[in-house]
């Protein structure tokens, strides 16, 4: 299964791509995780980016690009990979396609976690009450609403144009959001590696 995960800031898509990732044996690659474990662990790339991380701004795509590239060929050739927060702007999904070219391999869907912006707004504040991230105060979590408006919503364009875009309203409940992932990813879902 190869799967790109899109949703506003807080739309849910950690635990979605956790879930898919279980349910096809894919890898569950998602770029602001692996981000935060460099800032955690004090690396040089960590230091570099924790700023960044903290004003809801973007990592520059090259960066994003270094970080992803060996980890997307590998999983490709592995049991496939969930996208959680990868491509975030336009030039990084241009990107992301040629290292698929260069590989031969392909997108099989994009899926887009459907969800207000009031609903996130609300569900960043849930989780900062839960998990206090640097990058959930109400200013950063505003300022990173536009940064998604701004950079990262022009690739539901990018992919309908591509037939690649499943939206999924995902303003209910997470299991039920689940439910209706796994209905759009089942068919195309090699059927011995559902679990
Ligand atoms: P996330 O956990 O996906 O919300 O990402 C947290 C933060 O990591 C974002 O606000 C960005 O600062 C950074 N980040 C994650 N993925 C990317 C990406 N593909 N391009 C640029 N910055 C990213």
């Amino acid at each position: 299964m190869r799967v790109l995960l899109l949703a506003p800031p807080g739309g849910g898509k950690g635990t979605q791509g956790a879930r898919i990732a279980e349910r096809y044996g894919a890898e569950h690659l998602a770029t602001g995780d692996i981000l935060r474990a460099e800032v955690a662990a004090g690396t040089q790339l960590g230091r570099h980016v924790s700023d960044v991380l903290a004003r809801g701004d973007l990592v520059s795509d090259s960066i994003i690009m270094a970080l992803v590239r060996e980890r997307v060929i590998r999983a490709s050739k592995a049991g496939g990979y969930v996208l959680d927060g990868f491509p975030r702007t336009v030039d990084q999904a241009v990107s992301a396609y040629a290292l698929h070219a260069d590989v031969d391999i392909s997108l099989q869907a994009v899926i887009n976690l459907d969800v207000p912006a009031e609903a996130v707004l609300e569900r960043m504040r849930a989780r900062a009450a839960v998990q206090g991230r640097a990058d959930d105060t109400e200013d950063v979590m505003r300022h990173r609403l536009e940064v998604y408006a701004e950079k990262t919503r022009p690739l539901l364009d990018y992919y309908a144009r591509r037939g690649l875009l499943v939206s999924v309203d995902a303003a209910g409940p997470i299991d039920e959001l689940t439910a209706s992932v796994f209905r759009v990813l089942d068919p195309i879902a090699e059927p011995e590696l559902v679990h």
